[in-house]
């Protein structure tokens, strides 16, 4: 079966009902590009660049980072490449900023909030992926949103470089991991792009569970009912105005999360390099109309139990 995924890895995921859904990579540098790309993936739906800020005594500069993007671009050949802004803080440690330790890191000066308070960071950073936004098809998405103001403040931030280098205007959206992101997603989906839903972070925000404790793994299910119901809000919300919402937290890399993500409106996956080819021979085999059956029944369940017993 697996041989078999990968012999038809290049093939579109389009459903038995001819339902086209998108699979995307989650990548962190340029070799991972390459592998996505001879894996099958139809574009880089998350590129973490905190890893280009990891393991080393000082900041990449500009220079480097648009390198590293060009690159990056270049090997999806034509398919879209989401750049996501700096996400450092919470578990992720980066020795030369010296940040100042917190109590609770996770729920502290992280993502986007970082950014504001590190411009240094942010616009080299932005002025990095509008230079490379030449080369194709880029978006920018900006972790950690939790209020409108988040978004606005470094949308205009974003805009304001793109003015400076005269950059090419680009799509902008945000991820939706932050629970009060979801019960805004109505204001937030008419100025963002799109939504990319963090099932990772968004699965410990709303079930207050750290999400690498080992007490805890089974409990913090991105499956869990609460959960769903935060994605099905946010698709909702999305549609409303026309917007397209992905996900790129680990439960679209699970077979049985991509079938309820997709029954319930998700239009792009972006998954692990090794999961590509079996989720997109998983839609393959699959129906829209079932998925959507399914999906409304893992929305009327009360545990994450019952979810994956269906
Ligand atoms: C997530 O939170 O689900 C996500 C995709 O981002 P990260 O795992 O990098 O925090
Ligand atoms: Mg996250």
């Amino acid at each position: 079966q697996e041989e078999a995924a990968r012999a038809e890895r290049f093939a579109p995921a389009i459903t038995r009902d001819q339902h086209r859904v998108e699979v995307a990579a989650n990548i962190g540098n340029v070799r991972d590009a390459q592998k996505a790309a001879e894996a099958g993936a139809e574009g880089v739906g998350l590129l973490r660049t905190e890893f280009l800020y990891l393991e080393r005594n000082s900041a990449p500069s500009e220079e480097e980072q648009f390198a590293v993007y060009r690159d990056i671009i270049q090997t999806q050949k034509g398919q879209n490449v989401i750049i996501r802004t700096l996400d450092i803080g919470g578990d992720k440690e980066v020795s030369y900023l010296n940040l100042p330790k917190e109590d609770n890191p996770f729920l502290g000066v992280r993502g986007v909030r970082l950014c504001f308070e590190y411009p240094d960071l942010f616009i080299p950073q932005l002025r990095a992926i509008y230079r490379a936004a030449t080369y194709g098809p880029v978006s920018i998405m900006f972790p950690m949103i939790a209020t409108l103001e988040d978004w606005q403040k470094a949308a205009a931030i974003a805009e304001q470089v793109r003015q400076e280098l005269n950059g090419p205007t680009i799509p902008i959206g945000i991820m939706v991991e932050v629970p009060s992101a979801v019960l805004l997603a109505t204001h937030l989906a008419r100025e963002i792009a799109f939504f990319s839903i963090g099932t990772n972070d968004l699965t410990q925000y709303v079930m207050a569970m750290d999400r690498g404790h080992p007490q805890l793994a089974k409990q913090a299910d991105s499956l869990h009912p609460a959960i769903l119901q935060m994605i099905w809000q946010t698709v909702q919300a999305a549609e409303q105005e026309g917007k397209w919402v992905g996900v790129c937290g680990g439960l679209a890399s699970e077979v049985l999360g991509a079938s309820i993500l997709t029954g319930l409106g998700v239009k792009e996956l972006s998954v692990s390099i090794p999961s590509v080819a079996t989720i997109k021979a998983h839609i393959r085999s699959s129906s829209l109309q079932d998925m959507q059956e399914l999906a409304k029944r893992a929305l009327q369940c009360r545990t994450s139990a019952e979810v994956r017993g269906l």
